[in-house]
């Protein structure tokens, strides 16, 4: 019988995971289909708590359903029960509703590969940022080991929030504070909406960091953001957020149809000229 899984939430409708999910379906011959499920707020509870009657065997869920799914869970992971948010669902032999969080798995899975060895001797890393895709990044990171994590925000109220929900290695901070932290970092994350197109500009002052600071940034469309390109004149490494879309899809799509799948260039290529036919 055909497996079927899905992309949740609202709305759905601009979701790249289906082309994802379908290129390893075929890559791999298997008898699957990824669909898109529209699921509003309104609806979220009674839909993943009645997940079983979906017909699916399993599903990402997106904003803003995330933590909605996370409740409905009869079981979390470790990452999804630190970040209260679920963005991958199966169910078990027994029926089981099981979530898990891969967002941050992704983002490391991005970083293992573009930058092999990028986290060695690593231990102060500044995020900023303090919304959901923050969240998973910091997770990431303390998880890893990296010593201090610096959470800057706009609104610091969010950035208190988080370091009370991850403890003493990290460190909420004002956006005046970047100047001074900029100089200790080894790594720094865009995960705000911060230049993306459509978005205003990324505007920080990169003179301090050091040159063999990482820079990453979650935003992907642009693929080439202004601050990967500030930081790639300067001579730092930099790495794009196409990876991490990609690589938080793998452990679902593992989950589901029972083939660890592969990120690879051809993948990429596909997805961004997907991103490019829509921008
Ligand atoms: P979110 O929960 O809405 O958080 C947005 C963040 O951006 C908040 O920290 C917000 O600060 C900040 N921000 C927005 N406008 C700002 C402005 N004008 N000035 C300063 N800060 C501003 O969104 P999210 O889900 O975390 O997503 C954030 C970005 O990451 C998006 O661009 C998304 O596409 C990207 N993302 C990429 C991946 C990937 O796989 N590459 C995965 C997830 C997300 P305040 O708290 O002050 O509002």
């Amino acid at each position: 019988m055909t497996r079927r899984a899905a992309i949740t939430g609202f709305p759905v409708a601009h979701s790249r995971s289906p082309l994802v999910h379908g290129h390893w379906l075929a890559e791999h011959g298997i008898d699957g289909s990824y669909e898109k499920v529209a699921v509003s707020p309104d609806a979220a509870a009674a839909f993943y708590r009645d997940f079983r009657e979906s017909g699916l065997v399993g599903c990402n869920v997106t904003v803003p359903n995330k933590e909605a799914a996370a409740a409905a869970c009869d079981e979390l992971d470790e990452a999804a029960r630190a970040m209260g948010a679920a963005n991958t669902l199966w169910l078990d032999d027994t029926g089981r509703l099981i979530g898990a969080n891969t967002d941050g798995s992704g983002f490391l899975g991005n970083l293992d590969q573009s930058l092999p060895g990028w986290d060695d001797g690593l231990s102060h890393a500044v995020v900023l940022g303090a919304g959901g895709a923050a969240r998973a990044v910091i997770w990431a990171l303390l998880s890893r080991g990296v010593k201090t994590v610096a959470i800057v925000n706009r609104t610091y109220q969010k950035a208190a929030d988080l370091k009370a929900r991850f403890g003493p290695d990290s460190i909420a901070c004002h956006w005046e504070d970047l100047d001074d932290l900029m100089g200790t970092t080894g790594l720094l994350v865009n995960t705000t909406s911060l230049g993306m197109s459509g978005q205003p500009p990324l505007e920080i002052d990169l003179r301090n960091l050091s040159e063999s600071a990482i820079v990453a940034d979650l935003v992907y469309v642009p693929l080439e953001t202004p601050l990967l390109a500030r930081a790639r004149a300067r001579g730092n490494p930099a790495v794009d957020g196409l990876g991490m879309l990609l690589h938080q899809a793998v452990p679902g799509f593992e989950r589901w149809f029972g083939v660890r799948p592969r990120v690879t260039d051809e993948l990429r290529a596909l997805v961004l000229a997907d991103l490019g036919s829509q921008a």
